[in-house]
């Protein structure tokens, strides 16, 4: 049978391509099939777990999800298609502000809510054909996994890395609540538009800059890195090298004081001290106290990094700097400038080195200190130093939906953790929440308890974890299996089957997270947990992608205009949709999202199907394809095209260069279209040869497109009269496409 010329083909009714149809089949037989288990362990295989940050469980998935996602089920299916053992999964990040929030707007009980939106978001998953293994999906909200959270709070409080101290928090006081820095509009609560205030309460911090020295130096070690994801680690860590000198009290107390200008000490004109600064009550008297407020109050309307000329700082005491020739008498000023710049520490001003000092020094109307030091002191020690802006951070939050934080007040004993046997500590099950205060700290059930030293009558703490805390360990969940997770989580064996990640992608808003992981499991290695991981790094290979932007902003759950993926799919299909948010950039560039790329991506399937689909039917006689006949020069082009297409698809493949992926697919079928054209330019017709050569060629298209739009690579491939799913087809490899005659 011949196979129609171009021109013909057009009159030729073949079936129209209907994607809905086409991918529900498919994602029905995948999930019969249950395609997408983690396999067993074998000696034969490379294990790779393929690892994206889990979700907001807000109940839509949008475009922003879909190009992390679809980077990662692209790559994951061409790992499982090259023979690896894959693991690849999605977890939902359940606890938190949004999700309570979107609780109480639709006055459910946070479990509830947050159960439906992860049924919804799956829902939404599943139709854009993700691979995930959903045997070990989790939702940090479940008590098994909570329970986690807690181990490691205890773990670190008793190493002294997680610690308690007394920090200002924003305050509504019409609302009696504490709110998140989000929830703080313009220095006004944001639902009652009360102005905040700033009120002193005792809060429990992580203390990551116990590992900021390591994760600075173990950067050099991180291979397989792209570039932005290694300048985000630096950038977050904010490593600053320079001096560190003495100044001192009248009464002989003394601060160390830095500055990154060395040669420039000489110079001093103030000494700058952080609000965070750990020693700051040392030198701040009490009647300060409120200015100081108001100067953090600045620093949340403006932003530490702000150009207002309002910011400033507040002059507390004076001290005396040591300098070369004896002590040079400077006003101490707590400034919110010294954080973004140095983090909490204290630094010697310098306005004619540096243009922060000057702008300070002009706004602050510093005065010259007459008071005399009268202190006998050796000869001034400067010494090299280092700083870090990553800075210890608060993880308590006064609100009722998220983990609880495992510790007990009791009269007698003061403050005790929770013994480890004990926990999880679980949130009351019909807990509800409320816009106005913290829920858990009226629940009595809750509250009331026994000492675990004393026995008697003692209080729980009501305060929860941040879910930052809960995404510290964020990347382990998966590697363990859902029914082992109650007895065992970070010393089960699987841990060390998966880890490090042998691919890890995400998204630019996220590097603050990856850095609190990097200092977790470093952590659990300190702990004698994570032992098969020495250098304490979760991630191998790890790509940062950019954003997807909407009119120039980023798009996510923040924003109330993201463009929901259910829309898109419905129109267009899971496929062309994720053909175009690869097509659209390269991962390491962002892009604003408009239809036209979804538009081309769904004509080009729509020209593959017409194209394939009657030449791969089965009643040809041409499939499965035979290697290209190559004694006639225009198949022996086709050929090395076929050649050339496998070795370019498959580096992409490999270096994640998805954006190239796609064209070359494109570029691939012009070329076999191309053939056919030259063809009959020439021979005025196609013989046998030549038939089967398209057919061989269009064959190996599917193939290298599969982990792109897989629903339309198998259903051609079934088209094709090639009964068995292409998850079991192997990847193509160029030595074995087609035999050199
Ligand atoms: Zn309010
Ligand atoms: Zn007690």
């Amino acid at each position: 049978m011949a196979i129609d010329s171009p021109s013909t083909v057009a009159a030729t009714p073949s079936s129209r391509y209907e994607h809905l149809r086409t991918e529900q089949l498919w994602q029905a037989n995948w999930r019969s099939a249950n395609a997408f288990a983690t396999p067993l362990r074998s000696d034969d295989r490379a294990d790779a777990y393929i690892f994206v940050a889990p979700p907001f469980t807000s109940g839509a998935i949008h475009i922003g999800h879909v190009r992390s996602y679809t980077l990662a089920d692209a790559y994951a299916r061409f790992c499982r298609s090259r023979g690896d053992a894959v693991l690849f999964a999605l977890g939902f990040d359940a606890f938190g502000l949004p999700a309570e929030l979107s609780a109480l707007e639709h006055d459910e009980a946070p479990a509830a809510w947050v159960e439906h939106c992860r049924a919804q978001m799956r829902k939404q998953l599943e139709q854009l054909g993700y691979s995930f293994d959903w045997s070990r999906t989790f939702a940090t909200s479940e008590p098994d996994m909570y329970k986690w959270t807690q181990w490691l709070f205890l773990k670190l409080l008793a190493n002294d890395l997680i610690y308690a101290r007394k920090a200002p928090v924003h305050w509504c006081r019409r609302c009696k609540t504490v709110l998140a820095l989000a929830q703080v509009e313009a220095g006004c609560c944001w639902r009652c538009d009360e102005e905040v205030r700033l009120v002193d309460r005792r809060q429990w911090y992580l203390r990551l800059s116990a590992y900021n020295e390591e994760n600075d130096q173990r950067i050099e070690e991180l291979a397989g890195w792209n570039e932005p994801a290694l300048t985000a680690q630096r950038a977050l860590l904010g490593r600053i090298e320079g001096v560190e000198c003495d100044a001192f009290a009248l009464d002989g107390r003394s601060l160390a004081v830095f500055t990154p200008y060395a040669d420039g000490i000489a110079d001093a004109e103030f000494i700058a001290i952080s609000p965070n600064h750990p020693e700051l009550g040392r030198w701040v008297v009490d009647n300060q106290g409120p200015t100081i407020d108001a100067m953090n109050m600045q620093q949340v309307r403006h932003g530490a990094h702000g150009d207002s000329a309002k910011m400033h700082g507040v002059i507390a005491t004076a001290v005396a700097l040591q300098i070369a020739g004896g002590l040079r008498p400077l006003p101490l000023v707590v400034s919110p400038y010294v954080d973004a710049r140095f983090g909490p520490t204290a630094s010697i001003g310098i306005p004619t080195r540096d243009a922060t000092d000057k702008m300070l020094a002009a706004n602050i109307n510093i005065e010259p200190t007459i008071l005399p030091w009268q202190l006998k002191l050796k000869e001034p020690a400067v010494r090299r130093a280092v700083r870090y802006r990553a800075a210890d951070f608060p993880i308590s939050r006064q609100r009722a939906w998220g983990t609880p934080i495992p510790v007990i007040y009791c009269e007698a004993c003061g403050t005790v953790p929770v013994p480890l046997e004990h926990l999880p500590v679980e949130l009351p099950k019909d807990l509800t929440v409320s816009a106005t205060g913290n829920t858990l700290a009226t629940r009595l059930d809750f509250v009331d308890c026994a000492c675990p030293v004393c026995s008697r009558r003692a209080r729980r703490e009501t305060d929860t974890l941040d879910c930052h805390m809960d995404a510290t360990w964020i990347e382990m969940p998966h590697a363990v299996p859902r029914e082992k997770r109650r007895e065992a989580m970070f010393d089960d064996p699987e841990l060390a089957r998966w880890l490090p990640v042998s691919q890890f992608i995400h998204g630019a808003d996220t590097g603050g997270f990856v850095l609190t992981e990097r200092m977790m499991a470093k952590t659990l290695r300190d702990q004698g947990v994570l032992r098969f991981l020495p250098s304490g790094e979760p991630y191998g290979p790890t790509l940062m992608h950019e954003m997807v932007t909407l009119s120039g902003r980023k798009m996510s759950k923040h924003l109330g205009d993201a463009v929901t993926a259910q829309e898109m799919v419905d129109t267009f299909g899971a496929d062309a949709l994720r053909f175009a948010t690869l097509y659209a950039a390269a991962p390491a560039r962002s892009f604003n999202w408009n239809e036209d790329v979804l538009r081309y991506s769904s004509a080009f399937l729509t020209e593959l199907w017409g194209y394939a689909e009657p030449r791969l039917h089965p009643d040809s006689g041409l499939t499965p394809a035979l290697p290209i006949e190559q004694s006639d020069y225009l198949r022996r082009k086709l050929a090395s095209w076929c050649r050339t297409a496998v070795k370019r698809i498959t580096a992409n493949f490999e270096t994640l260069e998805m954006q190239r992926a796609t064209r070359n697919v494109i570029l691939f079928l012009g070329r076999i279209k191309d053939f056919e054209r030259r063809v009959i330019a020439r021979r005025h017709a196609l013989d046998e040869y030549d038939e089967r050569a398209i057919v061989f060629a269009l064959e190996l298209l599917i193939r290298l497109m599969a982990p792109i739009s897989p629903h339309i690579a198998e259903e051609l491939w079934r088209q094709a009269g090639l009964r068995e799913s292409l998850l079991v087809s192997s990847w193509p490899v160029v030595e074995a496409v087609v035999e050199r005659s």
